[in-house]
């Protein structure tokens, strides 16, 4: 599905199926001499042939058109290998670009790292196999090595009557980037700013308190005069600054379930989960599918690791399990 969202701007709708995210939103900037492509979906068939139908629908020509990736997650630089020809350039940031690019035997240190570290946290060893296995990363991640051109805060892109300025936005991931418009007033938002669901902040082995790191990049966003925000996923919505003011809310609403969680006494991060509110369709947390527990988890760590910077909590660690309880 394609939307004009803005003169030589197009929304392309990418499904994903069984996730639910539901679809990507990546953008074509229409320009004389090269488009822009924004974000592009996972590698897999369904996500290539949307992406494939839409730009022939725009009759884009993939030799004149670049890429930027807004973060490494799989639904949105999974299917750039598929897009790119030999003239076009992928631009990322640094930090990400590094991930993305590493070789098998570190990705897989980096993979065991995290599932030792979520063991010390309480996940059930068979379970943590269960939504690694399923995790989008294995099944539908970028398979091949891209050269990415760098880019960092303040760089500009042209594309078309276009000038986007790169802000650092980290906190959903390690290096988020956002693009921003100031003749035209756009943000591109990525997946730091999401209208109808929330950015899922979790733990990073590269980040510490990735929810502080959040929480400062949406502050930095809000004083951006902004008419439109256009989205990793789903709708856009009207003002940037009252959706980035209940981010902020709904992040200490979940900082405080943490803390009456506690007050009953300590607990691991996995038995802290069931205790919060999670937007998902299932009746309890025994129902979560075990890469939703795997979400959800990673969640409560980066809630827990904000509350103990600020003092409220404090972690203790007992036969390789991590305890947290109330400062
Ligand atoms: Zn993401």
């Amino acid at each position: 599905m394609i939307e004009k969202v803005l003169p030589d701007i197009y929304r392309i709708e990418i499904p994903l199926p069984r996730s639910p995210l539901k679809a990507l939103n990546a953008y074509l900037v229409k320009g004389q001499g090269h488009n822009l492509l924004i974000d592009t979906g996972q590698n897999r068939e369904e996500c290539k042939q949307a992406m494939l139908a839409g730009l022939k629908e725009l009759e884009v020509d993939l030799t004149r058109t670049d890429f930027f990736i807004t973060h490494l997650h799989v639904d949105h630089v999974g299917l750039v290998a598929d897009l790119i020809t030999d003239t076009s350039c992928v631009y990322f940031n640094q930090k990400e670009a590094q991930i993305v690019n590493a070789d098998k035997a570190d990705l897989e240190k980096r993979w065991q790292g995290r599932n030792v570290f979520y063991e010390s946290n309480g996940f059930p060893r068979a379970e943590l196999e269960e939504a690694l296995n399923k995790h989008p990363f294995h099944l539908y991640g970028l398979r091949q090595h891209i050269d990415f051109v760098v880019l960092s805060e303040g760089d500009v892109l042209q594309a078309g009557d276009y000038s986007f300025s790169c802000l650092e936005t980290p906190g959903h991931s390690l290096g988020h980037m956002c693009l921003y418009e100031p003749e035209h007033k756009i943000l591109v938002s990525g997946d730091h700013i999401l209208f109808d669901i929330t950015p899922n902040i979790t733990y990073w082995p590269e980040m510490e308190d990735s929810l502080s790191k959040y929480l400062t990049s949406l502050d930095k966003v809000y004083d951006f005069e902004v008419d439109i925000t256009l989205p990793g996923h789903r709708k856009s919505g009207k003002s940037h600054r009252q959706r980035i003011r209940e981010l902020q809310a709904h992040h200490q609403a979940r900082a405080n379930e943490v803390l009456s969680a506690l007050e009953k006494g300590r607990k691991t991060a996995f038995q802290i989960a069931p205790h919060i509110t999670w937007n998902l369709n299932c009746r309890s947390w025994d129902d979560f599918p075990a890469p939703q527990k795997w979400f959800a988890v990673g969640e409560t760590i980066a809630h827990l690791q904000y509350l103990e910077k600020k003092g409220a909590i404090k972690s203790a660690c007992e036969d390789n399990q991590i305890l947290y309880s109330l400062a």
